[in-house]
């Protein structure tokens, strides 16, 4: 271990697990419910079974466990679900966790739909940024893909009032599939480069269990590119920071920003500082993972912070996992990926 005083002060610990990554970034689920259906991670098809609200973290024990991996390295912060909106008073987690000195990054990932009620609470109570999931730009699609008929207006309304709000530029994630939205990739990148936001293309990836995934479902990071190219001549930006997951590039007439996200074709897991909180308060140190210890149950047992924190930084030591490595190695090897793993609503993305 080495000591970092890199965080305004705070005696700290910086940890490094076995393949020489820190931990840089915490995702915290807040809630496992949605009130989308998308085809890619809860198929509306399927019954779902939620956490009671007493399994949820409370915003205090998340508040606490975001103080002790701050002291292990974390400087990035992301709300995600489920979908986080839906979690009653949000702000309020938000203001807590704003106040944590040390956390240089607070961002939200959502699906827009109630955004435009939200954005100015969430901006007042100290959120730096917003992910906005848009997968179509066409009423019919949007509603087939995110499983219950909704419109897009909502969420680009919610997008909107963002930017109002403070909280642009956006970040828009748009998973690309085969079949579904492929065709979209620049009329997308158009809209909202329009707007100057940023759109990240994702790979369509094999977490969870329930989308049936398949190889042939996926269109690559290069076909999604060579789709925009069609439209606009465009230029690589450097990553700021190793473990950005994004490749970015730069429209050469307007200078704004897209990227794309490779997770299948060309993964990044040796640069990958992510932790991962569970809804129910698992620690996973992989999206990929099948299970995690629960930090829940420790802090209701009683746990004290130097407890957590030995925990903590023994957990991340002896982390290894590089799941989307291995899957190109299996893929290639004519083999399935691994079967186990946990669903994306619960650990978020
Ligand atoms: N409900 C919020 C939303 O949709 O933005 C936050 C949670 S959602 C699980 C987080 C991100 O994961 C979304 O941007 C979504 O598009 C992405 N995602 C979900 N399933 C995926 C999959 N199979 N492949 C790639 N990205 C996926
Ligand atoms: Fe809900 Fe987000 Fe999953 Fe869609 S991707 S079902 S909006 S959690
Ligand atoms: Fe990180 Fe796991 Fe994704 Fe690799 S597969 S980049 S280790 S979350």
């Amino acid at each position: 271990m080495t000591l970092d005083s890199s965080n305004g002060g705070t005696s700290s610990a910086v940890v490094t697990d076995r393949l020489g990554r820190p931990v840089r970034d915490l995702r915290i689920s807040v809630i496992d419910r949605c009130n989308f259906r998308c085809t890619f991670c809860m198929p509306a098809d399927r019954e779902y079974r939620f956490l009671p609200r007493q399994q949820l973290m409370t915003f205090e024990e998340i508040e606490r466990l975001v103080r002790l991996f701050v002291r292990l390295g974390v400087r990035k912060l992301r709300l995600t679900g489920g979908e986080p909106l839906l979690r009653r008073d949000i702000e309020d987690l938000v203001r807590l966790l704003a106040a944590v000195p040390g956390v240089e990054d607070l961002a939200l990932t959502t699906n827009g739909a109630l955004l435009a009620k939200k954005a100015k609470a969430l901006a007042d109570a100290g959120l730096d940024r917003v992910t906005v999931s848009v997968e179509s730009l066409h009423d019919d699609v949007f509603g087939r893909v995110t499983g219950l008929g909704h419109g897009v207006g909502q969420v680009l309304e919610g997008i909107d009032a963002a930017a109002d709000a403070g909280l642009g530029p956006v970040k828009i994630n748009t998973v690309v599939m085969k079949g579904t939205n492929e065709n979209e990739v620049a009329d997308i990148a158009g809209y909202f480069k329009e707007r100057g936001h940023i759109v990240r293309f994702i790979e369509f990836m094999d977490v969870g269990t329930v989308n049936d995934w398949s190889l042939d479902q996926v269109v690559t990071a290069s076909g999604i590119a060579d789709r925009i190219a069609e439209r606009w001549p465009f230029e690589p930006v450097d990553r700021a920071q190793a473990s950005d997951v994004a490749e970015r590039f730069r429209y050469l007439e307007d200078g704004v920003e897209f990227g794309v996200i490779p997770s299948i074709s060309r993964p990044f897991c040796g640069d990958c500082a992510r932790a991962r909180l569970s809804s129910d308060g698992r620690l996973y140190t992989c999206l990929f993972a099948d299970t995690g210890p629960s930090l829940r149950d420790r802090l209701r047992a009683g746990a004290t912070d130097d407890d957590l924190l030995a925990f903590l930084a023994a957990h991340w030591r002896q982390r290894e996992d590089r799941y989307s490595e291995v899957r190109a190695e299996r893929l290639r090897a004519g083999l399935q990926p691994a079967p186990q793993r946990v669903e994306m609503f619960r650990i978020g993305g």
